[in-house]
């Protein structure tokens, strides 16, 4: 499968170094806000993974710079099959909005992306029938939560006919925030007092200082996260009874808390029992949101190879392993 990914951030860069470990997948194209870059023949994770915070990928032997990577891209047309956007989702409808350029620009393959707010994600299942008319694939929430939990969630519902309530919480540790800028502007979204408006205008010192009053640590609670909205699809659950909240340490690789998915459901003899799924406190955030949106997008490629097309959501899916 010949991929493109759209950010180059955090996870953009970790996304480039999974599918240079896997043969399925080749990176033909990267974009950021600066610049993007192409190889038929692939691009090196390793060259990427050099890019600073503030730098481009445009810096590399095969980037250019560009005020509209997105649209250079878009161009590529059929010498890609499958993109990942790894893009800030600031404000909620703007990955909307990039997908509907893909579908305007002629665009036929398959979409993966990492997104976060319910609101946002209502906004790409809106998209269904565009998507479908354009003979696409879009998976959309297929990160870590949103995604591989949600996912979990699915699956776990099936020993119980009745679901009472799903609770995420999740840990992430991170060395430096300004790695995954967008990831830690979003979570401050949730914040009481902020909203999605008030984080995208926040600059980078601001971030600064409101991280230095918590040593780093943001806690969250009743996050306005997707897994509801796609549980509820899904025919899992209502969205009012799953509950996201999590801790993320912006100064240490090590997770504050273990990352958890509980649901609690009745079985066909009337035990209430509760399953449970725990991440490997080893695992950093990168690896749970890039490895799972990888999987997906294989999975979105097969669903289009097999004739069906339109929006889905990850906990309808299940991700494919990327060899
Ligand atoms: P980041 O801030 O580190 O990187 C964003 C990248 O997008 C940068 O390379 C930037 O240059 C690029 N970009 C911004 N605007 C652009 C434009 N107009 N055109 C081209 N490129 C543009 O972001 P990150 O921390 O890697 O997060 C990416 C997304 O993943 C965020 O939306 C975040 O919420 C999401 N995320 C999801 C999960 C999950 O579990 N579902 C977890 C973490 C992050």
């Amino acid at each position: 499968m010949r991929v493109a990914i759209l950010g180059a951030g955090g996870l953009g860069k970790a996304a480039a170094q999974i599918i240079e470990c896997k043969s399925d997948m080749t990176l033909v194209a990267i974009a950021d806000a600066g610049g993007w870059a192409a190889d038929s023949n692939g691009l090196d994770a390793s060259q990427i993974a050099q890019v600073k915070v503030g730098g481009s990928v445009a810096e590399l032997a095969q980037g250019q710079d560009s005020d509209d990577s997105i649209g250079e891209i878009i161009k590529m047309g059929n010498a890609i099959d499958g993109v990942f956007l790894a893009l800030p989702n600031l404000p909620n409808n703007f990955i909307p909005g990039v997908t509907q350029r893909f579908l305007d620009g002629g665009f036929q393959g398959s979409f993966v992306d990492a997104l976060k707010r319910t609101r946002a994600m209502e906004m790409m299942f809106d998209l269904d029938d565009a998507v479908r008319a354009a003979n696409c694939v879009y998976l959309t929430g297929c990160g870590a939560t949103p995604g591989l939990l949600t996912a979990a969630a699915a699956l776990a519902a099936q020993s119980f006919v009745k679901i009472e309530k799903v609770d995420i919480w999740w840990g992430v540790g991170i060395a430096r925030w300004d790695d995954y800028k967008a990831t830690i502007r979003e979570d401050i979204a949730h914040l009481p007092g902020y909203d999605v408006e008030k984080a995208k205008l926040l600059s980078d010192s601001e971030v600064d200082a409101l991280l230095n009053e918590t040593e780093g640590k943001l806690e969250l609670h009743e996050m306005e996260h997707a897994d509801d909205v796609m549980l509820e699809r899904a025919g899992v659950i209502g969205r009012d009874q799953v509950h996201v909240g999590g801790v993320m340490d912006t100064r240490s690789a090590t997770k504050p808390v273990s990352t958890t998915m509980t649901l609690t459901g009745v079985t066909f003899e009337g035990k209430r029992a509760q399953h449970k799924f725990v991440l490997g406190d080893e695992t950093s955030m990168a690896a749970n949101v890039c490895g799972p949106a990888l999987g997906y997008l294989k999975r979105a490629h097969w669903l289009r190879e097999r004739g069906v097309c339109g929006v889905f959501g990850s906990a309808e899916m299940m991700p494919m392993v990327v060899k």
